[in-house]
């Protein structure tokens, strides 16, 4: 799962995304709105975490114009001030939650999950393909009820090929989707994640479910 997170603070910024990537997320930041505006135009996320006070455009506008755009994307805003005046105004504009800063990680962590669970047409959250069942909203895979133990970003492969299984993914399209915007696309760093998912999720298991497309990609689905 993808999240956007708009905020100037680099403290702040750099806090979120630490926390939120070893919690399974690929996360990208903005330091300004328009920029953060223009990536929740272009870029499909699951969540946008969205601070107040920003330099470009304020967090009021860059909700408006997602909103506008008729955008559903669940928003949480970040506010410093508690006024009642600012959460009322938030919610207003089509937020779905805020938090008043300083805030703890655990809390925000769980109302993103929250707006995962609850978000219009969401992506179910579990995802099954043979005996392989993925939590997708608390980052929990299993095969055959065993407990897969993953890497943030192993598990974040695994969801991708899983959701889309029966379709051969390219590596580029695996590295963007399961990398964050800055990740400099190396695709030998696709194939050693894919290496290490299968050591866990299929040599275990005489079912193998990851396949390798020559020339193309991968695909994961059930094979006779
Ligand atoms: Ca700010």
């Amino acid at each position: 799962m993808r999240l956007l997170v708009v905020e100037d603070e680099a403290k702040t910024a750099n806090f979120l995304r630490r926390g939120l990537e070893e919690n399974g997320f690929v996360v990208d930041v903005a330091g300004r709105g328009d920029d953060g505006l223009h990536l929740a135009r272009t870029v499909g996320y699951d969540v946008v975490i969205l601070d107040v006070m920003l330099p470009g455009l304020d967090g009021w506008a860059v909700l408006a114009a997602v909103r506008r755009d008729g955008r559903q994307t669940p928003v949480l805003f970040l506010t410093a001030r508690d006024g009642v005046d600012d959460r009322v105004k938030g919610l207003d504009l089509g937020a779905d939650d805020y938090l008043v800063k300083p805030f703890a990680f655990s809390e925000l962590l769980a109302r993103v999950r929250s707006l995962l669970r609850r978000g219009p047409a969401r992506q179910p959250e579990t995802v099954r393909v043979a005996d392989l069942e993925l939590d997708v909203v608390r980052h929990r895979a299993t095969r055959a009820g065993v407990r897969l133990d993953l890497t943030p970003k192993e598990f974040a492969l695994l969801s991708l090929l899983a959701r889309r299984a029966g379709e051969v993914l390219s590596r580029t399209l695996i590295s963007e989707q399961v990398w964050d915007i800055n990740f400099d696309s190396d695709t030998n760093v696709v194939d050693v994640h894919v290496r290490r998912l299968r050591a866990k999720a299929d040599d275990p298991f005489e079912a193998k479910l990851i396949h390798t497309v020559r020339g193309v990609g991968y695909v994961l689905e059930p094979r006779p």
